[in-house]
């Protein structure tokens, strides 16, 4: 039997200056066709980012509007902003037979393995170290001082749920992580959903 390519998800989490979006662009060229969730936020665009590229940057009136239209497949409050997933986008790619790739918090993780979990690979991406975190966050000097402790304070919290991913990427040497990152993308289109598998199954007892 030959199973047709069908979409999956590569979800991607870890505290803020872990190093996921470094991964990501390091290893796009490598990992074949995929669609980059973009996701809506009303957090303040930092600099160098653009609207429509890395976020879709909205009010707080905005986003509530779309959480009551039901439009996100997740959402949820991070460093007291409001960061979702637009169901529609996703959908399509889907639909298409892409790998869809979302760069989303632990509470995101629980929503879409809840909705998704036959199709989703999760990696948690770590700095080897709270303190190296510290050292990135600063250097890549986009926050202020009481954002980098907030964002400190959060990672504590989300190492605490490394056990809930498939993968933990401990992301020392970039060149080194962003290899094992390669070989779990790969992987991870070989996902095949629950209502395919049911059909082989039946098609291997009929024949
Ligand atoms: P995230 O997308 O998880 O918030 P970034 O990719 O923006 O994290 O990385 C945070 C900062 O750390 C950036 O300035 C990036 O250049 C740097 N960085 C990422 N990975 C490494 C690494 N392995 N070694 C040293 N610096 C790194
Ligand atoms: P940042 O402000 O650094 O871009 O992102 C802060 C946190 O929000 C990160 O942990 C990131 O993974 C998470 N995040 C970004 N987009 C989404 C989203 O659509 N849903 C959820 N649940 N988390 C998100």
């Amino acid at each position: 039997m030959i199973v047709e390519n069908n979409g999956v998800v590569l979800v991607l989490s870890g505290p803020s200056g872990a190093g996921k979006s470094s991964l990501i662009n390091k290893i796009a060229d490598d990992i074949g066709e995929y669609y980059f969730s973009i996701s809506t936020t009303t957090r303040a665009m930092r600099e160098g980012e653009e609207d429509g590229v890395h976020y879709h940057f909205v009010t707080k009136e905005e986003f509530e509007k779309e959480i009551e239209n039901d439009n996100f497949l997740e959402y949820a409050l991070v460093h007291g902003n409001y960061y979702g997933t637009s169901l529609l986008p996703v959908k399509q790619a889907l639909s298409e037979g892409k790998l869809v790739v979302f760069d989303i918090d632990v509470q995101g993780n629980t929503a879409v393995k809840n909705r998704l979990g036959d199709i989703t690979t999760s990696v948690f991406i770590s700095p080897p170290t709270l303190s190296e975190l510290e050292r990135r966050l600063r250097a890549r000097s986009t926050d202020d001082e009481d954002v980098i402790q907030n964002r400190m304070k959060m990672a504590r919290r989300e190492i605490q749920r490394i056990a809930e991913y498939d993968f933990l990427v401990i992301n020392d040497d970039l060149d080194v992580a962003a290899e094992v990152l390669k070989q779990i993308a790969i992987t991870a289109r070989l996902k095949i959903p629950n209502d395919r598998i049911n059909s082989f199954v039946q098609s291997w007892e009929d024949m």
